[in-house]
């Protein structure tokens, strides 16, 4: 008997239900969790929640198919950004079908992918797979992929490994081998206050701060001019941007600390850390003795607040062949986003490609849709997919 088709309404009506759990990253997405672990039940799939600390959030990892074989991973988040401070024409919330549009937050990034991917289950269970599907929904991803890592440590030491993970963010089906990685990093520059007729018996820590910040700007022009450069991405090279800075009470008052942050977008060939390390031995060996001289306790400190890992997946793998002809189309790229294949890729040595329904432009805003043509061409991926998994499963 052939196994049922995925139908594009059940598509619709999973991502509608999805939707309605408001999982903003900062909130629990335990109830989101408890609905797809009972879809999944009324298929006979069980599944296996790993709980944060307040066990509010989870990682789910479910798997349909034979064990001991390497699987695909349809992987996908099940945060989403907030929406304060934006106007919406209807209630984010709760699913609006208009002219072919899904209006929705998280309808494109990503419960969409995970609609269809969830709508796909009765067809997946009722194949007999060759190859397994694994589902893949985490958390915190839209605080720095932070959420996935209890997964991967699990996936890093898997006896098997899965053959192949595809991280569904919107990128209108195209193929993604690549993203940049970095992270966001605070420096904390501590020095002693005066009179600022005093100037000289303290430590300026605005003005030390200053120091590091045209330093930290010396490394950025570095980059632009030396690279390396992958003219695969719109931005070639690796950037790094001061983004916020405060420090100072009065302008009569050498000020005592000064706090900046900067971000590091870098190609998935350079280290951050070791740009990281620069940094920090620049402060060790050409600012905080100065600094010292005057006053023992002046201190500057960086510390990561994210760090995020790039994507860089060899274009001539077959898994990038296969996944061309799975969306029917023969390009790729490589985008200047972080998603958490970087993460599937580096950490647990898992081939992986970026490749979802929608488009990230209308990620993150007011009124966040993805057209149902979109999720048309998601199924239709799909289907093909779990056709391939029963008939031949994979080539490589
Ligand atoms: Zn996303």
């Amino acid at each position: 008997m052939a196994a049922p088709r995925i139908s594009l309404e059940d598509c619709i009506a999973v991502t509608r239900d999805l939707i309605a759990f408001p999982t903003v990253s900062r909130d629990p997405n335990r109830d989101l969790l408890a609905y797809v672990e009972a879809l999944l039940t009324r298929h006979g799939i069980g599944c296996d929640i790993i709980w944060n600390a307040e066990k509010t959030k989870g990682n789910l990892w479910a798997t349909i198919g034979p064990a001991g074989v390497p699987g695909v991973i349809l992987s996908g988040h099940s945060d989403v950004v907030p929406v304060d401070d934006q106007i919406w024409a209807s209630d984010p919330f709760a699913l609006r079908e208009a002219d072919g549009l899904l209006y929705g937050r998280g309808a494109c990034d990503m419960k969409g992918f995970i609609g269809v991917v969830l709508a796909a289950v009765p067809s997946l269970v009722a194949r007999d797979l060759k190859v397994p599907v694994h589902i893949a929904i985490s958390y915190d991803e839209e605080f720095g992929c932070t959420g996935v890592t209890s997964l991967i440590d699990r996936l890093a030491v898997m006896p098997v490994k899965p053959a192949l993970c595809i991280v569904g963010e919107p990128t209108s089906m195209q193929v993604i081998v690549g993203h940049k990685g970095g992270g966001m990093y605070r420096v904390a520059v501590t020095g002693t206050s005066a009179h600022s007729s005093l100037a000289p018996t303290a430590v300026n820590a605005i003005e030390y701060a200053a120091e590091m910040i045209g330093f930290i700007r010396s490394l950025a022009v570095e980059h632009v001019h030396h690279g390396p450069h992958d003219h695969a991405y719109d931005i070639s090279h690796s950037t790094i941007s001061i983004t916020s800075i405060s420090g100072g009470t009065a302008m009569n008052i050498i000020p005592n600390r000064c706090d900046f942050g900067f971000d590091i977008r870098a190609l998935p060939e350079v280290d951050a850390r070791a740009v990281i390390e620069r940094i920090r031995s620049h402060a060790a060996s050409a600012i905080l003795p100065r600094m010292r001289a005057v006053a023992p306790e002046a201190d500057i400190v960086v510390e990561p607040i994210v760090e995020l890992i790039g994507l860089s997946t060899d274009v001539d793998h077959p898994a990038v062949t296969f996944m061309k002809q799975l969306v029917g189309r023969n390009d790729h790229a490589k985008v200047a986003y972080g998603t958490e294949a970087g993460q599937f890729s580096v950490r647990a040595g898992i081939v992986s490609v970026v490749c979802g329904p929608g488009a990230i432009a209308q990620a993150h805003k007011p009124d966040e849709f993805i057209a149902v043509s979109e999720m048309e061409r998601c199924r239709a991926m799909i289907e093909k997919l779990a056709g391939i998994l029963e008939s031949t499963g994979l080539n490589w």
